[in-house]
């Protein structure tokens, strides 16, 4: 069994609201969400961090940006417009070594 709670969720043995799948990527909302919509895009293989990124991980990462298109178009946020954020190792606030997009709506951004 893995230690990585990202790997838990995607199979289905820790409980999440999982919000959109395909093949590669799975979605879901934060479990203590920081804007009103606040959900974390994750590629289903495990992927540390974006400073382990491949360059045979393109793909993937460009579907987790995909999805965040799609669920912004799903939840009417598509003119409003949403923030997309990677948080990256220790000084970029990175707490769970799988990498995530979070997609954050529903709130006007303060600063970068
Ligand atoms: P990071 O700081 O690594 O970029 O963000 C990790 C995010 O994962 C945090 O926003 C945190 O709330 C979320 N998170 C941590 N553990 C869980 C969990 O077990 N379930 C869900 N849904 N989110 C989690
Ligand atoms: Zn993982």
């Amino acid at each position: 069994m893995t230690d990585c709670v990202f790997c838990r969720i995607i199979a289905r043995q820790h409980a999440a609201d999982i919000e959109y799948e395909d093949d590669a990527v799975l979605a879901f909302k934060d479990i203590y969400p920081k804007a009103p919509v606040h959900l974390l895009i994750v590629p289903k293989r495990h992927i540390a961090s974006v400073m382990a990124l491949a360059p045979g991980d393109a793909e993937v990462v460009g579907r987790c940006v995909l999805a965040a298109k799609s669920l912004g178009e799903a939840k009417g946020f598509a003119e409003r417009g949403y923030r997309l954020r990677l948080n990256c190792g220790p000084e970029g606030g990175q707490v769970v070594y799988h990498l995530h997009v979070h997609f954050l709506a529903g709130t006007r951004p303060s600063g970068v």
